[in-house]
């Protein structure tokens, strides 16, 4: 039986038994099935009570996204993913500092997830503050993260803040945070290296509901 039809087959919450079996390219395959299901607006139907029981015995999530706090990218649905199916970490302009990074090392290394989303979205107030330049209390530091994919579309494209211009500095963002997260977790770089987790970028579009996955290095 595939990954997809045995997926489709659990009665309650992600086994032990199916976060073991499951490869890392499996995993990325599950969060596209679950956003084409998000598209399509075909939920799978799941029984809260199955879901709770199984999940309250232990958790064993097959990715974790690493998201923005933006209300129009609610990460759970865009995915189609039930009760113990993903870690979510949120963070505006969804960047990465010491304290995501060590969920993210925790959701892998500790608890098997085998892929890491970094998922961006368009019309991100977060960057727009970024290129405008907004410092105002803690907002400065965590804008700053996102500085370097501002100045990179400033230096390859215009200075101008346009719908165009933000679009591209969340995706080249994404990317960034991908390199960044290989940079600075030697847990994740390792894991990674050894083939024991994906580590991948995609940007929502708010106004379709559709994900972009990202290769490697196509921004
Ligand atoms: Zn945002």
């Amino acid at each position: 039986m595939s990954v997809q039809e045995s997926y489709k087959t659990l009665t309650g919450a992600i086994t032990k038994s199916f976060q073991e079996k499951l490869s890392p390219s499996e995993a990325i395959d599950l969060l596209q099935s679950g956003h084409q299901r998000f598209v399509e607006n075909t939920p799978l139907k799941r029984t809260r009570t199955s879901l709770l029981a199984d999940a309250a015995q232990g958790q064993f999530p097959y990715a974790a996204v690493l998201g923005c706090i933006d209300s129009r990218v609610p990460v759970e649905q865009v995915f189609d993913a039930a009760i113990g199916e993903l870690f979510v970490a949120r963070v505006a302009g969804n960047t990465v500092n010491p304290d995501i990074l060590g969920s993210l090392e925790y959701a892998c290394k500790y608890a098997g997830s085998k892929a890491i989303l970094v998922l961006g979205h368009t019309a991100c107030g977060a960057i727009k503050g970024a290129w405008a330049g907004l410092e105002d209390g803690n907002l400065t530091g965590l804008l700053a993260q996102l500085k370097p994919a501002v100045e990179t579309v400033r230096a390859i494209r215009s200075d101008e803040a346009s719908i165009e211009n933000i679009d591209e500095t969340v995706a080249i963002n994404v990317q960034m945070v991908c390199d960044r997260i290989r940079q600075e977790s030697d847990i994740l770089y390792g894991l990674e290296s050894s083939g024991g987790i994906a580590i991948i970028g995609g940007v929502y579009n708010v106004s379709t509901g559709h994900i972009t996955f990202l290769e490697e290095g196509e921004v």
